[in-house]
């Protein structure tokens, strides 16, 4: 796409934008509608793109995709008019007869930026928040899942009127092109790397971003009666879409008399799950391209202490696989594993994994196993990540009441639910002050008025 048709449709759209047409919360209801209906009828063309970029399954494809997608539009529908309500708050007295509140006010033409790995989630999550807060939007999906990004491009033009929202496809030529425009938001999901280009290019016009990156996610095992939950909890997060989830448990922090056990429950559930080949499983999806399982294969390659690790190139196939008796100086602790392979490490005492944990960059999630109230206190007080899941994995992300996203090196701003809504909205604060009484304590001379003030200002507020 040349640089001069992005910027034509960027007009189009701040054009539309000015119209006011996004703006009532009818038109918002609607425009949801018709993305939540245009997914409804679209299931199979979403489930067969996410097979042909994953061999995702149909079951994995809507628990992950389709109804998370379906869920959040349907919670912002139902919301939606207590969001974008404007909420009073308190005057001060030395405002007095003025009125304070706070107004959503959509930002205008924003830029979405998906990632490859939960693409239809990751590009629609966030444009349903652009919607509900009133703005118009480009999308552009990632082109590392390109089926699925066909599929993104379909729906949206089957969903809205290109001036209010587009889909744009395109590797990074079409994103350096379209970063290199003014936009009044911008949501990026991707790599840490990848993060810091869109954060420059958005500093430009000091446009304000959010990103949603990545980093190593622990999982800390300290002391647990059930063995088989805990292993069932981490097999299934973390060979999710075969490892290639921005918040999959990245390695295992576990004390050294359980590493034992845990091993054996993971072994075996492995196998519960997905059979004694893997590779033969409806459940167990592919890496996503040739460039992946490559770099994938390079932190298994001379590897010792290896469970699993099977590779079938041509396949994009790599077996859950486990690394026992791993190091934090081990070339899979370097870098984000992002992929089915699974490190182990132990700990003496669980001071230790803290410090290890507190020592590197902020993780995306941290998760604990534990049946001590104390350690979670402890944890919860301790560490600084996007978030924390207790005896589970994965799964805090799918509460919409909880704001989702990073801190750090893990990313900036977060969405889901209201996040979403408050993400893509200013708060714009409003103060109305009546013409009666004018007062003039406030204004120059201020003789003696130094006590006059003092009086008034303390902490009593007209409500
Ligand atoms: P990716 O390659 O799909 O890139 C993401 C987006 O950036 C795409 O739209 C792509 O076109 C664009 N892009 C790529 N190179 C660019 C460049 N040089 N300049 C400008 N734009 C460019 O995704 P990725 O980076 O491989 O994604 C994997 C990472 O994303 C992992 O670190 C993962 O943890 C993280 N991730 C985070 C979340 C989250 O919600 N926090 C979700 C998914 C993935």
């Amino acid at each position: 796409m040349q640089i001069i048709e992005i910027k034509n449709i960027i007009k189009s759209q701040r054009e539309y934008f000015k119209t006011g047409k996004t703006l009532s919360i009818e038109s918002r209801i609607e425009a949801l509608r018709s993305l939540k209906n245009t997914i409804i009828n679209n299931e199979v063309l979403i489930s067969d793109a996410l097979y042909k970029d994953f061999k995702r399954s149909q079951f994995e494809s809507y628990a992950t995709e389709i109804g998370s997608i379906i869920e959040e539009i349907d919670h912002a529908i139902n919301s939606l008019s207590s969001w974008a309500r404007p909420k009073r708050v308190s005057t001060p007295l030395v405002l007095f007869y003025s009125r304070s509140y706070i107004v959503n006010d959509p930002y205008g033409v924003v830029l979405i930026m998906g990632a490859w790995n939960y693409p239809f989630s990751l590009s629609l999550i966030p444009l349903i928040g652009a919607i509900a807060a009133g703005n118009c939007a480009i999308v552009k999906p990632s082109e590392t899942s390109p089926n699925s990004s066909k599929a993104i491009t379909r729906i949206i033009k089957q969903s809205f009127a290109k001036e209010h929202v587009l889909a744009i496809e395109g590797g990074v030529d079409v994103a350096t092109k379209l970063l290199s425009q003014r936009f009044d938001y911008i949501f990026f999901t991707g790599g840490v790397n990848i993060g810091k280009i869109v954060a420059k290019a958005a500093a430009k016009y000091l446009t304000p971003v959010t990103l949603e990156l990545g980093g190593k996610s622990p999982c800390i095992v300290n002391d647990t009666a059930d063995m088989q939950t805990v292993s069932k909890r981490i097999v299934w997060g973390k060979f999710i879409n075969a490892g290639q989830t921005c918040i999959a448990p990245d390695y295992i922090l576990v004390k050294k008399e359980l590493k034992e056990s845990l091993i054996k429950n993971l072994e075996d559930t492995i196998e519960k799950f997905y059979g004694d080949d893997p590779k033969k499983s409806h459940d167990y999806c592919r890496i996503i391209n040739k460039r992946h399982l490559e770099r994938l294969e390079g932190l298994l390659t001379g590897q010792e202490h290896v469970i699993g690790g099977k590779i079938d190139k041509k396949n994009l196939y790599i077996s859950p696989t486990i690394i026992d008796n791993c190091s934090w100086k081990n070339k899979a602790m370097k870098e984000e594993i992002f992929g089915p392979i699974l490190p182990i490490i132990t700990y003496d005492h669980i001071d230790e994994a803290i410090e290890e944990v507190n020592k590197r960059e902020k993780p995306l999630a941290i998760y604990l196993f534990t049946d001590n109230r104390e350690l979670e206190e402890r944890i919860t007080k301790t560490t600084s990540s996007g978030g924390l899941c207790i005896n589970a994995t994965i799964l805090h992300t799918s509460n919409y009441d909880l704001p989702f996203g990073g801190v750090g090196n893990s990313g900036i701003g977060n969405y889901h639910g209201k996040a979403s809504f408050d993400t893509f909205s200013h708060k714009k604060s409003v103060m109305k002050k009546s013409f009666w009484p004018e007062l003039d304590v406030s204004y120059p001379p201020y003789g003696n008025k130094l006590s006059i003030l003092k009086m008034i200002w303390g902490n009593n507020f007209l409500k």
